[in-house]
């Protein structure tokens, strides 16, 4: 039997910071950078919110913008046109009703344009260091392999890993099997030979 407990402390011991590769700074920038980094990488994420940050630096500057501004400063990412048009009325909703901050409540993030529950729980986390879990593409895979889900859904996947990981340790925990996914258990070829879960692993879905 997989030997949960001994994997959580692992992922733990080898990424003990909890930390994302977005740059960020405040709640807002957090949210801003996830919108924009949905199939677009955090390298290129990162360099476009450089900019990006500078000339909207709140809420405020981005919903007095135009639509096609914003556009324009994201245009290097995909499905810009989209992403501008969410960034733009997230700005306005903020500004009306929040009065220009983000939200600290997973019902009123995802109420946003283009944010669903991860960005909302990866916002909550991050943004706000309250215990959550953002389950993306690596979180969903690693979780599978490892044999904690069963599920290829996310909202599973999250209930899940929540039964095995103690509440404090969830922000920790998530961030490191995204890191664990994204270059070592990766989704064509992972590199189960270097991997630190090699010997309790039962690598579901590889066998
Ligand atoms: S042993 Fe292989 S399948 Fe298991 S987590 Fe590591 S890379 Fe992924």
């Amino acid at each position: 039997m997989t030997n949960f407990k001994e994997i959580v402390e692992r992922v733990l011991s080898n990424y003990p910071k909890p930390k994302l590769e977005l740059d960020f700074k405040s709640p807002y920038e957090l949210l801003v950078g996830l919108v924009l980094s949905a199939r677009c990488r955090d390298s290129l994420t990162n360099r476009i919110t450089k900019d990006f940050f500078k000339k909207y630096p709140t809420p405020k500057e981005m919903s007095e913008a135009s639509t096609e501004d914003i556009n324009e400063m994201i245009a290097s990412c995909s499905m810009h046109n989209t992403k501008a048009k969410n960034l733009k009325k997230i700005a306005e909703i903020l500004c009306e009703k929040y009065s220009c901050e983000v939200p600290s409540s997973f019902e009123k993030l995802i109420a946003l344009p283009g944010v669903a529950d991860k960005t909302a729980n990866m916002v909550l986390s991050f943004g706000f260091g309250i215990p959550a879990i953002g389950v993306d593409t690596h979180v969903l895979r690693v979780a599978n392999r490892v044999g904690m889900s069963s599920s290829n859904k996310a909202k599973q996947v999250e209930e899940d890993i929540k039964k095995i990981c103690p509440k404090d340790k969830w922000i920790a925990f998530y961030s490191g099997l995204i890191l664990l996914g994204r270059y070592v258990c990766k989704a064509k070829s992972p590199m189960c030979g270097s991997c630190f879960l090699n010997d309790i692993c039962p690598k579901r879905g590889l066998k």
